[in-house]
């Protein structure tokens, strides 16, 4: 079949005229508003039909056959039409787990609840999603002849990570500024392993930023923070496999962890194309869930809704975020604020948000059906069970919660939590019991501890 090439460019989101060529280097419109990727949506339904793309993108999730196997890749031409499959820089991100929490479920008085497990992912976070396609499209500038020195981005966790694997894979130098003393070693050593120039700034986080603006100011250092739009358009896959997971049903509801709002945004988009595409034939409700401390989408949520009017971005004030267990959604000021407000309406969302002990309470429970959640996890989780206390969310309606991240790079904070030593009492504690060395006194203890559970 010889069949035109599929076209996409960049779009500023406030003015449809103006588009730029995804292999330019280009992070905002003239007026400062944020790109987006739009793709050739006609061309894509001329293609093929509805069946034939289902097909095509189940015939290749999973498989070896490079790159396409990846839960990315598998739709590459709804996601980068424009980089050659040699450029792809792919570590099979993606078709990751969506695990029925049956037991968790149950206890909330849901039976059709389900997890989706992102952090199983390369860097332990969902983060591989976009990176892969940010770092297959410089790949692809460079093979073009575009100058690209090194590929920079601020961060202060789970970014630094995928950006520096993406690019050590690569072999793209990387560039990662970090805000010093705010780093524990678990989050530095990612980077570091993957041989990414790290700089250390004597600053927090939006200063690290401010700084990876004025470094990019010379094009030939591409920025990988999540205003560029490329990063958006790996993320919107999760919907993609959500619905390709269940055989291609859309969910009754999403639940997600909201910091920056590049995921939120993310995830209606790929909803969205796909009832355009025909892939779906409708959408699901969805919920952006924020910690307290970082709740600046929240309060503009309330002031709508006490107004009775739908949330509009005049709603919307950006504050100071206080330090929050949940650390990767610690933003006071998201950069995908217009987006995520734009999602929000589209799909009928809703604004939750939970306290420190609420989400730390919202893992341990979870944990105990046999999940390993992240905080940010827990945010999504306590929302939940808010949302479910209050009848927004029904019994029998099938909900997926987006899990952003691995529990296994959070282990401070949950072995903080279990020791006791957070700002609140812990409601399910468990530290390891001594019990000596003699098999017998051994065994007796087991015992008497397990008489003592039951
Ligand atoms: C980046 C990140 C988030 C927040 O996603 P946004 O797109 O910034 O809203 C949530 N959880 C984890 C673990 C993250 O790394």
């Amino acid at each position: 079949m010889n069949l035109p090439p599929l076209r996409a460019c960049f779009q500023a989101i406030d003015d449809e005229s103006e588009r730029y060529d995804l292999g330019e280097v280009v992070y905002h419109s003239r007026s400062g508003a944020l790109l987006e990727v739009r793709h050739d949506l006609a061309a894509l339904k001329a293609q093929r039909t509805a069946h034939a793309w289902r097909n095509l993108f189940d015939s290749r999730s999973g498989r070896t056959s490079y790159p396409y196997g990846s839960g990315v890749w598998s739709k590459m031409e709804i996601v980068q039409p424009h980089v050659q499959p040699e450029n792809v820089v792919s570590l099979f991100e993606g078709n990751t787990n969506l695990f029925w929490a049956d037991r968790y479920g149950k206890q909330l008085g849901l039976t059709d609840l389900w997890i989706k497990q992102c952090g199983t992912s390369h860097t332990g976070s969902f983060k591989d999603l976009g990176m892969t396609v940010l770092l297959s499209t410089v790949k692809q500038m460079i093979a073009d002849g575009k100058p690209v020195r090194a590929v920079a981005c601020a961060s202060t966790g789970d970014t630094s990570a995928a950006l520096a694997a993406y690019g050590a894979a690569a072999g793209i130098p990387v560039v990662v500024l970090l805000p010093q003393g705010k780093i524990s070693a678990a989050q530095l050593v990612q980077p570091l392993a993957n041989g990414a120039l790290v700089g250390s700034l004597e600053t927090d986080f939006d200063g690290c930023m401010r700084a990876v603006k004025e470094l990019t100011k010379d094009k030939t250092i591409y920025l990988a923070n999540s205003m560029n739009s490329l990063r958006v358009e790996g993320q919107k896959t999760l919907s993609y496999e959500i619905a390709q997971q269940f055989d291609w049903q859309v969910p009754d509801w999403v639940l997600v962890p909201g910091g920056n709002l590049g995921n939120v945004s993310a995830i209606a988009k790929g909803f969205l194309e796909m009832r355009e595409l025909g892939l779906v034939d409708r959408l699901p409700k969805i919920a952006c869930c924020q910690a307290e401390r970082a709740n600046p989408l929240y309060r503009a949520f309330k002031k709508a809704e006490s107004e009775g009017r739908p949330l509009a971005e005049t709603d919307f004030a950006p504050l100071v975020a206080a330090p929050t267990l949940a650390s990767a959604i610690q933003i006071g000021a998201p950069v995908s604020l217009p987006k995520a407000v734009r999602a929000l309406v589209e799909l009928g969302g809703v604004v939750e948000q939970a306290s420190e002990e609420e989400l730390a309470e919202a893992v341990a429970r979870a944990d105990r059906t046999g999940l390993f959640n992240c905080p940010h996890t827990g945010v999504a989780l306590a929302c939940l069970e808010k949302l479910v206390a209050r009848g927004t969310i029904r019994a029998g309606e099938r909900v997926v919660v987006v899990s952003t991240a691995h529990g296994l790079k959070f282990t401070e904070f949950k072995t903080r939590y279990h020791e006791g030593k957070l700002d609140f009492p812990s409601k399910h504690a468990n530290v390891p019991v001594s019990l000596g060395d003699d098999p017998e006194k051994v065994s007796e203890a087991i015992h008497r501890a397990l008489d003592a559970r039951s």
